[in-house]
């Protein structure tokens, strides 16, 4: 970051404008509306100038610039014609620490003026930092149609709400969550489509029921994370992530996902990752009861999908039980996103016309898949949490008639920046993965279409790893 963003208070303040023709006037137009004491100083000036120093609304000074006239000034912009003047006026405010704009000038400025979008009170500065003028007022334009018009009444509107709020709704949460309802849903945009009976209306009914129902509602909502790569969160997943007050999630979830919850948003990493020492699950459901019950927004963010080998259906048990409202955002399941991003397709007309998805994980009463099944032509099985396991699960295909020529891939990092793709058949498969030395989270698939692979892969961010490790 060049620049320093600020927004200057510069009510009453002495600002000084050298110079008197087109550029000066633009600055000063800018200016004035910031309620500066303005003085602009030229040895000609402009007729509007004239006009609005008769209408006592700024001083000029018609005479060349003398170093007196930065006395007292708490800002300085140049625009005279001449660029050794100009300069010259720059090295003098800098040597009294006045800040300096020269127009069109960068090197001689201390500051720089933004490109703007005026909703007032709401303003929106953008600056390149200098370096394309072009391209700040690109950005403007468009940010301009995306904020409505009457952006700043809305912000004034809040505002007058506030003092209500405040009598009415003594917890801050709760003051909150009735602030968000507005911005979000029909009070704020009947506001800005001009229905101020409207919004009010709304805006009151809201009121009324939020004083009426103090912190019992708490809730809990089940998020799928999706399978690693941020972008495929849903819309849905994104708006109860920045709803928060406490997210409860697994430490499959990535960074790059958890950032984009509301920053005070308190996060809890129940672990659940194979192999590491997590919580139990009873203990999770314990938490989640618990935030819930103090009146919070509980997100419970699973990887992947919530319903999927994510034990969702225990946690909306237990939820029942205690009596708490619960909703579920589902996500990418590893499946259809590793899949997807390794160009094989889970079902396919001329090799799969049915999917399954497996655990390789062995239940405690030593309970297996019903290979008698999965070993069958025509269907894909995808396996969740087979890494360990993965010869194990060849074998058990060709014990149940399963070719050792049936293709097989093992997915890494699946959607990840570091994802791997190693193939191979059910005899080539397991050795295959121990020579890789693949991490977790990883995905097995097995079926004809991991065939389609090797044409259809697209996604290839580490590609001399690609090469050399896909068998
Ligand atoms: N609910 C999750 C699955 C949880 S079980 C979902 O719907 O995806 C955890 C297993 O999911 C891991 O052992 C691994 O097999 C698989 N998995 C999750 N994310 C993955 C990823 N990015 N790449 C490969 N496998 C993944």
């Amino acid at each position: 970051m060049n620049y320093f963003p600020a927004f200057f208070d510069l009510s009453a303040q002495k600002v000084l404008i050298v110079g008197g023709g087109e550029v000066a006037l633009r600055k000063l137009t800018l200016l004035e509306r910031s309620g500066a004491k303005i003085t602009v100083v030229a040895a000609e000036i402009l007729p509007e100038f004239r006009e609005r120093a008769a209408a006592g609304r700024i001083t000029t000074v018609i005479r060349e610039f003398i170093p007196d006239d930065l006395d007292g000034a708490r800002l300085v912009i140049v625009a005279t014609s001449r660029r050794a003047v100009n300069r010259w006026i720059a090295s003098l405010s800098e040597a009294r620490g006045i800040p300096v704009n020269v127009v069109d000038d960068r090197e001689a400025s201390r500051f720089i003026v933004p490109a703007l979008i005026d909703r007032g009170p709401v303003l929106v500065a953008i600056s390149t930092g200098g370096t394309s003028p072009v391209l700040a007022r690109r950005l403007r334009e468009r940010l301009e149609a995306l904020i409505p018009k009457r952006f700043g009444e809305l912000s004034l509107w809040l505002q007058a709400l506030r003092r209500t709020a405040r009598r009415r709704l003594r917890d801050t949460g709760a003051r909150r969550r009735y602030f968000e309802q507005i911005v979000d849903g029909a009070a704020a945009r009947r506001f800005v489509e001009g229905d101020t009976h409207g919004a009010q209306s709304l805006a009151q009914q809201l009121l009324a029921r939020s004083s009426g129902s103090p912190r019992e509602s708490g809730e809990v909502t089940l998020v799928g994370a999706g399978p690693g790569d941020p972008e495929l969160l849903t819309l849905k997943a994104l708006r109860a992530l920045q709803d928060a007050d406490v997210i409860l999630h697994d430490r499959l979830v990535p960074p790059a996902v958890l950032d984009m919850a509301r920053r005070d948003a308190r996060r809890i990493c129940v672990g659940k990752a194979a192999g590491s020492i997590g919580l139990t699950q009873a203990e999770i459901n314990a938490l989640l009861i618990e935030h819930a019950g103090q009146g919070m927004r509980v997100v419970r963010l699973k990887g992947g999908d919530p319903f999927i080998f994510g034990r969702g259906g225990e946690e909306l048990e237990a939820l029942l039980k205690a009596q708490i409202r619960f909703s579920v955002i589902p996500g990418i399941t590893a499946a259809a996103g590793c899949a997807a991003y390794a160009g094989i397709p889970l079902t396919h007309r001329d090799h799969a016309h049915s999917v399954a998805f497996v655990t390789g994980h062995q239940d405690s009463d030593g309970r297996e898949p019903d290979y008698q099944a999965l070993a069958k032509p025509g269907i894909t099985a995808v396996f969740y949490m087979g890494l360990a396991r993965v010869e194990h699960i060849a074998e058990q295909f060709v014990r149940h008639g399963a070719p050792e020529t049936l293709p097989a891939a093992l997915i890494a990092q699946g959607t990840l920046e570091n994802q791997r793709v190693i193939t191979g058949t059910l005899a080539t498969i397991a050795e295959a993965a121990a020579r890789a030395r693949l991490e977790s989270p990883t995905l097995l698939v097995v079926g004809e279409v991991v065939s389609l692979h090797d044409s259809l892969a697209w996604f290839n961010p580490t590609p001399q790893l690609e090469a050399s490790q896909s068998a």
